[in-house]
């Protein structure tokens, strides 16, 4: 067990961290679980399920990308697309870390303004955020930053990266009054490269759970090259692909995935290389000397979101990145999972009903980048937030809290957050800054207790 100082210097923000500013009438939040169930009960096809059919008769197998992001993304049927489905929180399927606590976003916003201090506390700047669900962080963010003297009047615009008209009609109801109050605008986008780059103003940008729901490929190594594993209905006699060398994981540490297939899809191999495995197996130096039967995900999307990133920070403005999401500083195996109800179900389970995600390989985030800005990390979640300050933060919101139950709902809040047994360590933050800046906190802070602990 160690901890770590803050170290916020005379700024201003070491201050507002000890302040009992509570985000609205907060009830406790229920600490939720996945668990995993059997995935055999299939209903009949979803509405996404018969696209993924026709898509098969018109072409063949479809790819894992295909099914991602008809899954998640189709405008009318997808996950993320329909107005019915809560998604997050006791009543959805997931919930996320800013949905546990106030805590969460607060933390990242006294890292962002950290960094724009650091940089010219003269410039303006602007936020941006990359899939901001019910835009719960995004509120959180704001009111810090209404909170600080030195941040008043410097902030120019709110850019959100979001595909879904059902979350921007959330989060445009949750950060109305901070909009008007705040006289800034709020401007959304389908994706980062809509962002037009800004000379002369500092960007925050922070991207929470949104790489993990991008789509991946999956392909194979064998004698040939990198073939592609495909999806295809498992009764049909005409499909002849051979099935992939293994359902089970290469890799360690991979949360439980269950490797049944429903009885209407199944995984089979491309008979040769595709354009996109070929392509994909060239993505990094890390995979050219993988063994004939590895199988990886590889997401094309997070290339080029991660690139976008760069490209936002690397100007003369500068900013800087945050990244948070579940994975680790390598790629994966088989990590795709689908989650309904907070439990974990077969992939294959209602497309377009479950969330489909997968593990981020943060290797491939800074790999993407890293011509472009300096990256650092990645760390775990609980080293970030015990280095921001979340012990001394939970201990200033107890003792403003009104009722037992509350002050409990917070210190359950800030233990989940950096449990070491679950989000704590799942969770991992990667930093990016325009280059030139040499070490950031609180990263270097933890590079350096780790090579003091060897
Ligand atoms: N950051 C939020 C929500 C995470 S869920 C939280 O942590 O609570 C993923 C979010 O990204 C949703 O808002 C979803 O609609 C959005 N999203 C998913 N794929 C996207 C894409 N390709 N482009 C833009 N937004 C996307």
């Amino acid at each position: 067990m160690f901890r770590f100082a803050t170290r916020y210097g005379s700024n201003g923000l070491s201050l507002w961290l000890r302040q009992s500013n509570c985000r609205h009438g907060l009830n406790a939040r229920t600490i939720l679980h996945a668990r995993r169930i059997s995935g055999h009960s299939f209903g009949p096809p979803t509405d996404v399920e018969k696209i993924m059919l026709d898509s098969v008769k018109a072409t063949g197998p479809i790819s894992f990308s295909t099914f991602m992001q008809l899954s998640l993304g189709h405008p009318t049927h997808g996950y993320y697309m329909k107005p019915e489905h809560a998604v997050f929180g006791t009543q959805g399927d997931f919930i996320t870390s800013p949905e546990i606590s106030q805590m969460f976003g607060e933390l990242v916003a006294l890292w962002m303004i950290k960094q724009w201090m650091d940089t010219d506390v003269k410039m303006s700047f602007r936020v941006v955020e990359l899939g901001p669900g019910r835009g719960t962080l995004m509120d959180d963010v704001l009111r810090v930053l209404k909170q600080l003297p030195a941040a008043r009047g410097k902030l120019k615009s709110i850019h959100l990266v979001e595909s879904s008209a059902t979350m921007r009609a959330l989060q445009e109801g949750k950060l109305r009054k901070a909009s008007q109050e705040g006289n800034f605008q709020i401007m959304w986008h389908d994706g980062i490269e809509e962002i037009e780059p800004e000379e002369d103003v500092f960007t925050m940008l922070v991207a929470h759970e949104f790489f993990d729901a991008l789509p991946v490929n999956v392909i194979e190594r064998t004698q040939q090259g990198w073939n592609e594993v495909l999806i295809a209905p498992s009764s049909d006699p005409s499909i002849r692909y051979t099935i992939p060398s293994s359902d089970s994981d290469q890799n360690l540490d991979t949360p439980p995935t269950l490797h049944h297939t429903s009885s209407r899809w199944t995984r089979v191999l491309s008979p040769t290389p595709t354009a996109s495995s070929t392509l994909l197996g060239l993505a990094s130096p890390r995979f050219f000397s993988l063994p004939v039967g590895t199988r990886i995900e590889v997401s094309r999307a997070s290339m080029n979101q991660a690139r976008g990133i760069g490209k936002l920070i690397n100007t003369k403005g500068g900013g800087s990145a945050l990244v948070v999401d579940y994975g680790a500083d390598r790629a994966f195996g088989d990590s795709l999972r689908a989650f309904k109800k907070h439990k974990i179900v077969d992939i294959f389970c209602s497309p377009g009903e479950c969330d489909v995600t997968t593990n981020v390989d943060f290797a491939l985030l800074k790999e993407s980048m890293a011509d472009l800005v300096s990256t650092h990390g990645p760390i775990s979640q609980r080293n970030f937030l015990t280095c921001m300050g979340i012990e001394i933060r939970a201990a200033a919101l107890v003792r403003s809290a009104s009722s037992l139950e509350r002050k409990k709902a917070i210190e359950d809040g800030a233990n989940r957050l950096i449990d070491p047994c679950g989000m704590g360590e799942q969770y991992k933050v990667l930093g990016a800054v325009a280059k030139g800046r040499g070490e950031i906190w609180p990263f270097a802070v933890i590079q350096d207790s780790a090579q003091q602990s060897i």
